[in-house]
């Protein structure tokens, strides 16, 4: 077991250990692994950190990934010596997250009715494959890597193809990547098979994809870059760690993610405790899911909408038959998850255990917006400069939602996340072509 970094299981009553030189991503009891650090960080790196920022051209402080190693440091390098970052640390030219932090947009701000100083919304689109999963891409690679991986394998709903394809590129490994045929967003399917990923087209949806993925990947020795894969959720951290870094590490009050698969959610709270548990933050952070209403699994369970009973973390022993007896009700009854976002048109998220603890945590909140309202977010936020897509769009549309309900004030500060840029163009041509929607701008003839 090695001393310093290992994988445990997120089951309190279970605890069992693993080591990271392998691709267990699952316990033997069946449960999800966190991967822990025996080692408490210091306060002092912040000044470290914010240093970096001046790289000098070393891409691992260029990196807004690698910029926070010492907190990432499952591979167990010294951080400072150049060299060995180079030869373990998996990077794209230090373009991961070198240009993610959070944003004042006073258009989202006026449509949300927030105060223009207080929302803050942060473009993970901006990322060298155009979202949020090069943050965590570039540490799962970088464990790839460490174990000698030849292969990765994933499911996809558009934007972990391409993610996974562009890094499997550049490190000279091969790629398989399982999506649901014709419900992934045009140019996403495009970079996949530009960066040569091996496409398996699966009749379904994304969760029958990840089914054949993870089976495909446990039969032929493939390494999972999903994110049940934990050290996905390493590099997702860092999605918060700068937008701290831009609150001068005072946390805000909410911070409001799109809700698919939920590793964001599970590593929004594995982050906050362990900042939490270091002594870094006192104040505890709201986390809020918004789910598309088309594929709403969380916030029906969460909220209580099925079978009226809250689905909660319960100090680790959350209520798994609940879900399963939900998702039967989902195949009884024909019921596929459905949404134009097709970012998170996910019907079973593979992370729903630890997204109950990021909840429980933080005292969070589970919303649900419709395919209009996402629409209206995304166009609002393209407004003020920014592109995203639908998926992101329910960051705004999910605030206002919270405003107008009054669970938000309108000086609370909020960091919302923007998770991937816009790569179905004809989504943005057809709302602003429909003079019925409240943001349109309809083309003129001349
Ligand atoms: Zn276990």
């Amino acid at each position: 077991m090695d001393a310093l970094t290992f994988k445990k299981c997120i089951n309190p009553s279970c605890g069992l250990t693993h080591d990271i030189n392998n691709d267990i991503y699952r316990c033997s009891c069946g449960s999800l692994l966190d991967i822990k650090y025996s080692e408490k960080q210091s306060r002092d790196l912040i000044e470290k950190f914010y240093h970096r920022r001046d790289h000098g051209g070393n891409i691992y402080n260029e990196s807004g990934v690698w910029r926070f190693r010492e907190l990432i440091n499952f591979v167990g390098i010294n951080t400072e010596d150049f060299e060995e970052c180079a030869r373990l640390l998996v990077s794209l030219d230090g373009s991961e997250g070198r240009l993610s932090k959070p944003y004042k947009m006073s258009k989202v701000a006026e449509y949300a009715s927030m105060d223009h100083n207080s929302l803050f919304l942060q473009p993970e689109g901006y990322n060298p494959s155009g979202s949020f999963k090069d943050n965590g891409m570039s540490t799962a690679m970088t464990h790839a890597k460490m174990i000698g991986v030849k292969r990765i394998v994933c499911a996809s709903t558009g934007n972990t193809s391409a993610s996974a394809a562009m890094y499997a590129a550049n490190e000279n490994m091969a790629c398989d990547v399982y999506i649901p045929r014709g419900e992934i967003a045009p140019g996403k399917l495009g970079q996949a098979f530009q960066f040569g990923a091996q496409i398996i087209q699966v009749q379904g949806n994304f969760d029958d994809a990840l089914t054949a993925s993870l089976k495909n990947a446990k039969e032929t020795g493939g390494y999972t870059v999903n994110s049940v894969n934990p050290f996905r959720l390493e590099g997702q951290k860092t999605i918060l760690y700068r937008a701290l870094e831009y609150l001068d590490w005072s946390p805000p009050d909410w911070i409001v993610y799109p809700g698919g698969a939920l590793g964001n959610a599970s590593s929004c709270g594995k982050c906050l405790i362990e900042l939490y548990e270091w002594g870094w933050i006192k104040k505890i952070p709201r986390l809020v899911v918004v789910n598309a209403e088309g594929a709403d699994t969380l916030y029906k369970l969460y909220n209580g909408f099925f079978e009226d009973k809250p689905l909660r973390w319960n100090g680790g022993r959350p209520d798994l038959a609940i879900i399963d007896r939900y998702y039967a009700h989902l195949d009884k009854k024909g019921i596929r998850p459905k949404t134009h976002a097709t970012a998170i048109q996910i019907g079973r998220p593979a992370n729903i255990v630890k997204a109950l603890r990021a909840l429980d945590f933080t005292n969070g909140v589970v919303v649900e917006v419709s395919d209009k309202e996402m629409s209206d977010g995304m166009s609002i936020v393209g407004l003020n400069g920014f592109d995203c897509e639908m998926a992101s769009g329910a960051v705004p549309a999910g605030v206002k939602k919270l405003r107008k309900e009054g669970v938000m004030k309108k000086d609370d500060v909020v960091v919302g996340i923007l998770t991937g840029r816009q790569k179905d163009p004809a989504l943005a041509v057809e709302y602003h072509t429909n003079v019925d929607n409240m943001f349109a701008r309809p083309p003129t003839s001349h």
